[in-house]
């Protein structure tokens, strides 16, 4: 049986390999030059930079993907654990966050005397979501209401804070600031704020915390890599610089796709190219399940503002992870999600790979990736992708105590209509949808169309949600949705 699957991100990569495991016969679309979607690398003056994802959390799930396919990440990757973890820049001081339990403790006790017994319930209430929601919702597609609404669901439910918020949690449970912002800055992750994302997902701290936070040799995007070299060796057809431009429906299926360089006859679909464009484009609008309409009133993940910069000499005071956190950090929240604008005071992250890997720049210069999460749909016109690549540089160049805007070597802005034009992402989001409550399980787009026999969709938008390891886990779903069907 043939699948095609359109776009070769983490969703369609693992998913190519997870069914050509199973004896598909498998061809992967892709529009790009490369594999690896939103984690593409580019390389410019002698620096190489992953263009998007520099966390390689959830280790666990990553390897049990690579011993589905009969090796191991350790033996497709060289990993290393990072310590500490990243930094954290606040406007009085800069906190350091170790792999060590011990040294965190002693640096929560100081922001907030007394904590560390509700820490360790916090971090013991992580753990028991995490291990929950591996267990018993991730790989659910909640195609029915019964899967969410089962027994032994519900019984789990009140335990996994599903109904509160993750900030109103953490301001129950702490009173520092500080230690908030450590323990809730994941949120991010998933594209939401404070007040928009479930307490659920504090499950992000026990990953953080306690599962570490890796690095893998050559970048994040060697686990690109190390998925095409197994799709390849598994047969998948890899079709790079082909765009697809629609899917032709014959009695409720797919038969063609049609490419900017062929037509092809196809059996089953996956798509994995953002599903609000994909739905809209691809499809003719009576063969459509999420309308235009539909998109216009869902909650979209962040945008950003990147600054990939190549710059000579080494910088001080940075980590391999570094968060800048504004003074208030509500009001960025609100300028992304309440009141869309440019913000007007951000917080930012900066990732010096060179930290760990000097061969990913020249000899003797850092490799340094900022990005500033901004709300969706902005226009991005030259001027304002100037002032804020200038506003970061300087900014950072304050936190760091050193200069260095001189002896910058090459600096490349990407931004809402670079999105666009490389994964047609829709507003220019980077992370897809929020995951609010009304957008997480059975309120999240489906992974299987409910007007197109034999059509799927795998990836961030879906099931069960953003990330690298969770679009990895979304193939999963998509791989069981077609082998029982
Ligand atoms: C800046 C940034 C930083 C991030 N940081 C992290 C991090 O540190 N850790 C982490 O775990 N996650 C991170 N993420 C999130 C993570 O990268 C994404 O959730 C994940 O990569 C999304 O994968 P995906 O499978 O949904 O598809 P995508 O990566 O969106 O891939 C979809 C593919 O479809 C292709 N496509 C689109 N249209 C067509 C077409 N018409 N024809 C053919 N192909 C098409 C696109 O070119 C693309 O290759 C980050 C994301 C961004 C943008």
């Amino acid at each position: 049986m043939k699948v095609h699957i359109i776009g070769a991100g983490y969703g369609g990569l693992t998913a190519a390999c997870l069914l050509a495991k199973k004896g598909y016969d498998v061809t992967l679309i892709e529009k790009n030059s490369s594999v690896g979607g939103r984690g593409r690398m580019f390389e410019k003056d002698g620096f190489k930079f992953d263009m998007g994802p520099s966390w390689y959390l959830m280790p666990d799930t990553i390897n049990e993907i690579f011993k589905i396919l009969g090796t191991t990440a350790d033996k497709e990757l060289d990993l290393t654990r990072l310590d500490p973890h990243y930094k954290m820049f606040f406007h009085d001081e800069t906190i350091s966050i170790s792999k060590d339990m011990k040294k965190n403790y002693e640096l929560f006790e100081r922001l907030e005397p007394g904590c560390t017994p509700k820490v360790k319930k916090y971090l013991a209430d992580a753990k028991y979501k995490y291990d929950v929601s591996l267990e018993k919702f991730i790989e659910k597609p909640f195609l029915k209401p019964s899967e969410l609404f089962n027994k032994d669901l519900l019984k789990e439910g009140k335990k996994l804070d599903i109904f509160k918020s993750f900030g109103s949690y953490l301001d129950k449970n702490f009173k520092s600031d500080k230690l908030k912002k450590i323990l809730g800055y994941t949120m991010v992750f998933l594209g939401g704020s404070p007040k928009n994302t479930p307490a659920l997902y504090s499950l992000m701290t026990h990953g953080d915390f306690e599962l570490g936070v890796y690095y893998p040799k050559g970048g994040m995007n060697a686990l690109a890599k190390a998925l095409e070299k197994q799709a390849k060796k598994l047969g998948v057809k890899i079709l790079l610089n082909t765009n697809v431009k629609k899917i032709k429906v014959v009695n409720k299926k797919p038969v063609e796709i049609i490419t900017d360089k062929e037509n092809l006859a196809v059996e089953k679909v996956v798509v994995n190219s953002d599903y609000a464009w994909a739905e809209t484009n691809l499809l003719d609008k009576k063969h459509q399940t999420y309308k235009k309409k539909y998109w216009e009133k869902k909650s979209i993940a962040p945008s950003g503002l990147i600054v990939y910069l190549g710059v000579k000499g080494r910088i001080k005071n940075l980590d391999h992870h570094n968060l800048i956190i504004a003074n208030d950090w509500t009001k960025h929240f609100n300028e992304i999600f309440d009141d869309p604008k440019w913000p007007s005071d951000p917080s930012y992250y900066v990732c010096a790979p060179t930290k760990t890997e000097k061969e990913l720049a020249p000899r003797g210069c850092e490799n340094l990736f900022i990005l500033m999460p901004a709300a969706p749909g902005l226009k991005d016109d030259e001027v304002t992708r100037q002032k804020y690549a200038d506003y970061l540089i300087e900014d950072l160049e304050q936190k760091v105590n050193q200069k260095f805007k001189d002896k910058i070597i090459t600096k490349t802005i990407y931004s809402h209509k670079n999105f666009k034009k490389d994964y047609n992402a829709y507003k220019g989001t980077a992370l897809g949808l929020s995951q609010t409550l009304f957008q997480t399980a059975l309120f999240r787009p489906k992974n299987k169309s409910r007007k197109v026999n034999n059509l799927y969709y795998v990836g961030q938008y879906t099931n069960p949600g953003t990330g690298v390891p969770i679009a990895m886990i979304s193939a999963k779903i998509v791989t069981n949705l077609i082998e029982n069907e």
